[in-house]
């Protein structure tokens, strides 16, 4: 039954766009934003035109971690918003538009992204309107679910998962991060919160499992650098694993 009939509004593309998928979590802190950021850059190192687009409205954080500032210009025909540009990747964030009272998530997908293979979308955390508002407004690809493997992180997970079957968003998998940790001095890997607990509810909700990152301090040092770890060590095994995600999706 198409969402017409359903009285629900009708999902869209967006133009010029070939692909767009949603990163999102059931909580934040739980490295929803690294994971976009670097997502993006994986799949931009791929050779592909590639867009991000922060959707959290409540802690924007693609500015900070793709190093831009400044207000977005206004594209003379159409009067969408010109995405600011950094490592190859365009970007628009909420961030570059404080002060701005138009409804955030409309004034989000008015944006001239040009010809793009790939948009991410970094969603807020949770399950709330602005999640559900581009789940039933845009056509998703899918959408990627990151937790961490702290069963109240799985707890909301879970919710999240659901939330998106429902409103027929395929459930790209699901990224454990900040579990895997890599000893500095002898490389032994050990997952320090004991069990696998995102591969177990991957299982549990059958949703695919599309990987590990490690927890390492690396990771939030360059993030907090603008300088996301896939573009400034893009042979690191923490790169790479952002990568091997990156050529599932
Ligand atoms: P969210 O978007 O879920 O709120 P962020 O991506 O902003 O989370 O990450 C929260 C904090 O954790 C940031 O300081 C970030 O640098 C750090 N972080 C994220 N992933 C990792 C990781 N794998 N290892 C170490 N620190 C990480």
């Amino acid at each position: 039954e198409s969402n017409m009939r359903r009285g629900l509004p009708t999902k869209r593309g967006i133009v010029g766009v070939k692909h767009v998928i949603a990163v999102a979590s059931g909580k934040g802190g739980v490295g929803k934003s690294t994971l976009a950021v670097n997502l993006a850059l994986a799949v931009a190192s791929f050779r592909k035109h590639v867009g991000i687009l922060d959707a959290d409205i409540f802690g924007p954080s693609i500015p900070r971690l793709m190093n831009l500032k400044g207000e977005p210009q206004v594209h003379e025909k159409d009067n969408n918003l010109m995405p600011l540009v950094n490592f190859g990747v365009k970007a628009m964030s909420i961030g570059f538009m404080i002060g701005d009272d138009a409804p955030v998530v409309w004034r989000g997908l008015m944006v001239y992204w040009g010809e793009l293979d790939l948009l991410v979308i970094d969603m807020p955390p949770g399950t709330g309107d602005t999640q559900l508002t581009i789940s039933q407004q845009v056509i998703l690809d899918g959408v990627v679910i990151v937790s961490t493997p702290q069963d109240i992180a799985l707890i909301d997970a879970r919710k999240g998962v659901n939330m998106f079957k429902k409103v027929d968003v395929p459930i790209l998998g699901m990224v454990q991060n900040m579990s895997l940790f890599v000893c500095p001095n002898c490389q032994h890997k050990t997952h320090i919160f004991g069990n696998d607990g995102v591969i177990e509810t991957s299982k549990e909700m059958d949703t695919d499992y599309l990987g590990d990152i490690p927890l390492d301090a690396s990771i939030c040092e360059l993030s907090d650098l603008g300088t996301p770890i896939v573009v400034a060590r893009s042979d690191s095994y923490n790169a790479e694993c952002y990568k091997d995600i990156a050529r599932k999706v």
